[in-house]
């Protein structure tokens, strides 16, 4: 549907979940896509994506590691000779009500969800701005934008990407340097597994399409936000959430 031949992507969080539908909706477009993951998972992203017979290849990355942050994305200008796409994904829940909150949940879901983003995009625009092109895409959530009990943690590292990217789409703009968000509504991964089942059920109930999203819903997204016919559209965000917040 879009082609992204000659293009170059990192995705973090591509071990499982939406990271992982983004990279191989990437991939299958003709990206050559750095699946950034923990451990072996890179290595496993990038195996099946190159058996699927796209281009890939494997980054070992946590993104709380400022340093390998920050030196990812020149050791990918350095093997690729470019780098055009950046989908910062990767992202926790350390969920709790605030009085109970431990400052060390504050810190590891801040550090994971918005200041990972901060230190990649940084890294990242210094190639970009060479090509004088290029694509920022942050995953942020339906909870940035309403909020949600037992989730102040979460919900501020979320809202905070959509100030970031808007502040960033204007700096980078002239060097047609597009920055957006997509802000996903309650999406079937491990994450959501991970809540109750009343809550589960609860939230659902909230959803005027009547279902949950897939992971395909939102790779679909930011392939549209990361092909040349997004052009146009910086500093927005693009709610993928089933009609649940307008
Ligand atoms: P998931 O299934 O729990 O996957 C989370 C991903 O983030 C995994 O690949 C995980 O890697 C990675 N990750 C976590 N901490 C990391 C770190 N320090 N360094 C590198 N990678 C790390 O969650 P998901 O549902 O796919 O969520 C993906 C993104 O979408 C997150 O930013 C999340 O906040 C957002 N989102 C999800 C939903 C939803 O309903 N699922 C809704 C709105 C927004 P490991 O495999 O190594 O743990």
């Amino acid at each position: 549907m879009f082609n992204l031949a000659d293009k170059v992507a990192l995705v973090t969080g591509a071990s499982r979940g939406i990271g992982r539908g983004i990279a191989a909706r990437l991939a299958s477009q003709g990206a050559t896509v750095v699946a950034a993951a923990r451990g072996d998972h890179a290595n496993e992203c990038a195996a099946a994506l190159t058996a699927a017979g796209h281009r890939a290849d494997a980054l070992s990355l946590d993104v709380t590691d400022a340093a390998a942050v920050e030196a990812a994305p020149g050791a990918i200008v350095a093997r690729h000779g470019r780098l055009d796409i950046l989908i910062s994904n990767a992202g926790i829940t350390r969920d709790q009500l605030l009085v109970r909150m431990k400052r060390e949940d504050w810190d590891a879901v801040l550090a994971t969800n918005l200041t990972a983003t901060f230190l990649l995009a940084r890294a990242a625009i210094r190639p970009m701005l060479k090509q004088h092109g290029g694509r920022i895409i942050a995953v942020s959530s339906v909870v940035g934008q309403m909020g949600n009990a037992g989730q102040t943690n979460y919900a501020a590292s979320k809202a905070g990407l959509i100030g970031f990217a808007k502040a960033l789409a204007r700096e980078v703009a002239s060097r047609a340097i597009t920055v957006n968000v997509v802000a996903p509504g309650l999406v079937d991964t491990d994450m959501t597994r991970a809540i109750n089942g009343k809550t589960h059920v609860d939230w659902a109930a909230q959803i005027p399409l009547g279902r949950l999203g897939t992971v395909d819903d939102v790779a679909a997204a930011v392939c549209f936000l990361a092909s040349d016919e997004a052009s146009y559209i910086t500093g927005h965000v693009l709610a993928v959430n089933g009609g649940m917040y307008t």
